[in-house]
């Protein structure tokens, strides 16, 4: 059996530093934007960092202590949005990022949201299913003053889900004494959760990988696909693009990783990691390394697992002509110019991840509406919004002659520019 899958990005020296390089990342793409330097400014610092001990009754009756953060970035263009993440290596410095991250992919979908961000750092595989619902629970506690649907709004991340968003939901609502489901998205269907979130975040991918398909006159039979981390978001979007007729050659979670050069049989992964906890070496399959899977002769890569697994150390060796980042974070800023010299094209995550953000606030309008869309409606109005911002960040790209993620970047800043600008400047209030 090979080595760990992953990688270890947040070994305490690779995140330290986490945010100062995402933020310098934001900063180099302004230089694209047509925007007024007192928006990069405030965009400079989170409005609020909130950061709580959660002391935890273990099933064994011992105590335990798990740290907790909330950090709400910006909230300029409308409440602070993002989901909240449970792994044992998220660190102040990790959520950071992942907020700023939010507040750039809500404008780069223009959806009327700010970007934050949540997670407690606990290794949630050691947790019985009673200890995680205490957990999820006490987070809500101890997070409450800041939440709220006008002010911040949750929702499902790394190794969190739907039901651990029905016991948030749940104890917000037993906070408060009444019910407020638009307070987080990304609940149960029948809980006050949208059909279809479950699987929006690999489906807005898939979307972006279609106008692709077009573009390029792809034959899905003739495309191989590699997918890294077969999470929500991987199983998705293997399971749409397998539909499709897609190749999906590989697959990797945070153990191991499969290679099957005909193309693996994605619904039987899929069932056999329901079940087993773990992917499946079907006959004819090997299993191979983390590195070797990401540097596979493939047409698309989806990394879709954690943030800097794509570094300057293997980006010379990524043979995809296509990278479609539905992880967070998943290339550093180090391997962005490797990959653009190379010629591969990479989606940068704040549009190719931003279908579960999209349709949670598909979910957060029929809260706030009492109403329930269908299926289809969802559907279409998801692959209209990831289609129109695809093309905007596509024509950017061309105009900028950049990595698609400077030109999204540079969208995204714009019209943050519009809402944290709109009360004027230092050159309206010099003006006499
Ligand atoms: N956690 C997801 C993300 O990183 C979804 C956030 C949301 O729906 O608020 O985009």
């Amino acid at each position: 059996m090979s080595k760990l899958a992953l990688a270890t990005p947040n070994a305490a020296a690779a995140t330290a530093d986490l945010f100062e390089r995402s933020f310098e990342r934001v900063a180099a793409a302004a230089r694209h934007a047509k925007i007024d330097p007192e928006t990069l400014l405030r965009l400079s610092m989170p409005k609020r960092t909130v950061e709580v001990s959660i002391p935890l009754r273990m099933d064994d009756g011992t105590l335990r202590l798990f740290r907790g953060y909330r950090v709400q970035y910006d909230d300029s263009r409308g409440p602070f949005k993002g989901g909240i993440r449970f792994h044992p290596q998220v660190d102040a410095a990790e959520v950071k990022s992942l907020a700023l991250w939010m507040a750039l992919k809500c404008a780069v979908v223009d959806i009327p949201f700010g970007g934050g961000k949540g997670g407690v750092e606990v290794d949630p595989h050691q947790l019985s299913h009673a200890e995680l619902e205490r957990l999820s629970r006490a987070y809500v506690r101890a997070v409450a003053d800041v939440l709220g649907q006008d002010r911040d709004v949750p929702a499902p991340d790394v190794y969190t889900n739907a039901r651990t968003m029905a016991w948030m939901a749940d104890e917000y609502a037993t906070i408060v004494r009444r019910l407020e489901p638009g307070v987080i998205t990304g609940k149960p269907v029948g809980r006050g959760g949208s059909v279809g979130r479950d699987d929006a975040t690999g489906r807005g991918g898939y979307y972006v990988l279609k106008e692709l398909e077009a573009l390029r006159s792809w034959q899905p039979g003739r495309t191989t696909v590699a997918v890294q981390g077969f999470g929500n978001a991987g199983q998705h979007i293997a399971r749409l693009l397998h539909a499709d007729g897609y190749r999906v050659v590989a697959v990797s979670d945070s153990r191991t990783a499969v290679w099957q050069q005909a193309g693996l049989d994605v619904p039987q992964v899929i069932a056999h990691k329901e079940a087993h906890r773990r992917l499946p070496v079907p006959q004819g399959a090997k299993t191979i390394t983390n590195d070797e899977l990401l540097q596979l002769d493939v047409d698309v890569l989806v990394p879709a697992a954690l943030e800097d697994q794509l570094t300057a150390a293997n980006a010379p060796g990524v043979r995809a002509k296509v990278v479609i980042e539905l992880a967070n974070g998943p290339t550093t800023g180090a391997a962005d110019p490797i990959l653009h010299d190379k010629g591969a094209l990479v989606v940068p995550d704040v549009l190719a991840n931003a279908g579960g953000v999209t349709v949670s606030w598909f979910e957060w309008l029929q809260n706030r509406a009492g109403s329930q869309w269908t299926t289809e409606e969802v559907h279409e109005r998801l692959r209209a919004c990831m289609r129109t911002q695809f093309h905007a960040v596509h024509a950017r790209m061309t105009e900028l002659g950049a990595p698609m993620r400077t030109a999204a970047y540079a969208l995204a800043l714009e019209r943050l520019d519009r809402a944290l600008c709109a009360g004027g400047t230092a050159a309206d209030f010099q003006r006499r």
